[in-house]
């Protein structure tokens, strides 16, 4: 099974000098045809690659490539290259890249303004995302007293900050008993040290 590979794709330029076969001598029967490589998964174009010019007789068949042709010639194959666009198709996968890149960045800054919007303001129930020695591992405020927050500490730690999602996920309730007090304005302290990845509200 082919799931990535390269293909091309013939593509006429839209102006272009026509030239006379020296082959079969026929007159102006001699066009540029340039491929259009690119890379694709699963035949869905994602990747622009080289794109060659090469002339044809539509007489004869004989094919030059760039290395045979005169130095006019390869002049206005270059010329002609520019009016020979690939298809749109061919930027699939930069596309999906800058628009998954976008999305990322988008949530990067979504998360560090809820972050600062939460610290500021804590609400029941809201869960932290706490760097602990090398370990990382949720809080979960169970009760708010003034400018004092009450955290329950969940059960289970992490080594890498990605776990985190999982014991959100499928740990969701594991919290022990055991709480832990911090001032608002510790915790806006531990916030700027690195120590709170993340604050989530539901
Ligand atoms: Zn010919």
């Amino acid at each position: 099974m082919i799931i990535f590979g390269t293909r091309s794709r013939e593509i006429r330029p839209k102006q272009a000098t026509s030239y006379d076969c020296d082959n079969c001598n026929s007159k102006g029967t001699v066009n540029f045809i340039f491929l259009a490589k690119y890379l694709h998964i699963f035949w869905i174009p994602v990747l622009p690659l080289s794109k060659k010019g090469i002339s044809q007789c539509s007489h004869c068949k004989q094919v030059r490539y760039q290395n045979e042709m005169t130095p006019k010639m390869k002049q206005d194959c270059a010329t002609a290259s520019a009016t020979a666009k690939r298809p749109i198709t061919h930027y699939f996968g930069l596309f999906l890249i800058g628009f998954l890149f976008c999305l990322i960045v988008f949530n990067i800054f979504k998360n560090s303004a809820n972050k600062a919007e939460y610290l500021a303001s804590p609400k029941i129930n809201d869960v932290y995302e706490v760097k602990e020695n090398d370990l990382y591992t949720l809080y979960k405020i169970s009760e708010i007293k003034g400018d004092t927050l009450v955290f329950k500490m969940h059960n289970k730690a992490v080594e890498r900050s990605s776990g985190l999602f999982d014991l959100k996920k499928n740990f969701k309730n594991d919290y022990s008993n055991d709480v832990i007090k911090m001032d608002k304005n510790w915790l806006k302290t531990m916030s700027d040290k690195g120590y709170i990845m993340g604050v989530n509200r539901e």
